[in-house]
């Protein structure tokens, strides 16, 4: 059932053992579950059968060429927040009738890319971008179809990094403001209103906040009804939760029972954004022991992985699971995971009861197949990690180590020096 699993003592991702896949291409890297990716897309998608539905994958969670080729072939849509991640979909194998463009900073030329591509529709995060969407489909002879982006000021009950849904958050349109936009929208020439969307924060481990935000948007929906404004469908956005250590989020259906009936009461056709939920949990990042060291009051253990790899512990002091490549019986230790990246901010675990290990084991950390590879930097001029995807006894590397040579791509020295 779980592809990471042990089988005598040693951890396997689906039928391989992950110390050859080290031996093969060395450490770090990122390795993905293909049984995994497709299993928990199909469970998603499968919870809100029976109704009219786009499950858009959030592609900033994860967009490996790979991983979105598998997600189009599974009928998935992709919800974006850049022209690159348009760029990549596409690449990919997304029709542009499957895509969906989030983001409060939307760029001309990234509108335009969309506009001429004809993508499904636009959230819409302001007033200003509102006008600039209408001008730009003007200029290009289109129409854009866009969704206001509400901001129905809930607490999602995450970390306040990742919480996008509350008034003090740059994201989205407060309802009073959205219903002014609607009005406006609807008078646009090249505007064409179609939806009405939230998305209200990530890592998001119960419902309630779900059905708070659903039935802000339905009040609006109403209000919108009483004005002539007839809105189609309905973009809850993402933020679902996993377990990265103790947390219950709720399971997908439990999430579908939460947002359907209301949609269906009101022939809305759905669209959904899941990103974590269905790709967190489908990879790890597999790092080597460089070194042990014994501090005065705390241990360390030194990884060939850093924080420029995955930032997330850093960053929202994210709890990854750390697990052994190889199980031994040499007891727990309690320690500190670092990287070997010159900030003290540099930590995969702390203050972590782990598997003791010695210098050359490889450590698994768990949980890292959603904003981790993505969130990844050169800094300190470190190599950007490949990532490998495994499909039953098959593994293949499906981006590629940098080279030193990368790190100078595009740069050039100035004649007058
Ligand atoms: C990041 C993001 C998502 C995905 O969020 P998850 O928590 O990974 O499900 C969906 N929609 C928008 C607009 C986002 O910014």
């Amino acid at each position: 059932m779980h592809h990471f699993h042990y089988q005598q003592d040693e951890l396997y991702c689906e039928d391989v053992p992950i110390r050859e896949i080290a031996g093969q291409v060395g450490t770090p890297f990122y390795l993905y579950s293909h049984a995994t990716l497709k299993r928990h897309f199909l469970a998603f998608d499968k919870a809100f059968e029976g109704v009219r539905r786009l499950v858009c994958f959030s592609a900033k969670a994860n967009s490996n060429m790979a991983i979105l080729k598998l997600f189009a072939d599974l009928g998935s849509g992709l919800d974006i927040v850049s022209g690159g991640e348009l760029f990549r979909g596409l690449k990919a194998g997304f029709t542009p009738d499957r895509v969906v463009y989030s983001g409060v900073g939307k760029r001309v030329d990234e509108i335009d890319f969309a506009l001429e591509q004809g993508i499904l529709m636009f959230n819409v995060e302001s007033l200003a971008e509102l006008e600039l969407i209408n001008q730009r489909a003007n200029a290009l002879g289109k129409t854009a179809s866009v969704a206001i982006r509400v901001n129905p000021d809930v607490d999602p009950k995450t970390h306040p990094y990742i919480s996008t849904g509350l008034k003090e958050n740059k994201f989205g349109i407060d309802t009073e403001t959205a219903l002014k936009a609607y009005k406006i929208a609807h008078e646009m020439d090249h505007v064409r209103v179609e939806g009405i969307d939230c998305h209200i924060g990530s890592q998001i481990s119960e419902a309630g906040p779900f059905k708070d935000a659903m039935q802000n948007l339905m009040a609006l929906v109403d209000l919108l009804a009483d004005s002539g404004i007839k809105i189609n469908c309905l973009d809850m956005g993402g933020g679902l939760g996993i377990t990265y250590d103790a947390e219950t989020p709720p399971q997908p259906d439990e999430y579908a029972r939460a947002i359907v009936e209301t949609a269906k009461a009101r022939s809305l056709k759905l669209i959904l954004e899941p990103g974590r939920v269905i790709v967190g949990n489908a990879g790890i990042l597999v790092t080597r022991v460089l070194y042990r060291k014994p501090g005065k009051d705390k241990e360390f253990v030194i990884a060939d992985a850093g924080m420029n790899d995955l930032l997330r512990p850093s960053l929202y002091k994210a709890f990854h699971a750390v697990q052994p490549v190889q199980q031994k019986d040499a007891g727990i230790i309690t320690a500190d995971l670092v990287g070997p990246i010159c900030e003290s901010g540099d930590f995969l675990a702390s203050e972590r009861d782990m598997a003791d290990v010695t210098a050359g084991d490889l450590l698994a950390v768990m949980s890292a197949g959603a904003y981790a590879y993505t969130m990844s930097s050169n800094y300190c001029s470190r190599l950007k990690v490949p990532e490998v995807m495994v499909k039953g006894s098959e593994f293949l590397v499906v981006r590629e180590r940098q080279q030193y040579e990368d790190l100078v791509r595009g740069e050039s020295i100035p004649p007058f020096l």
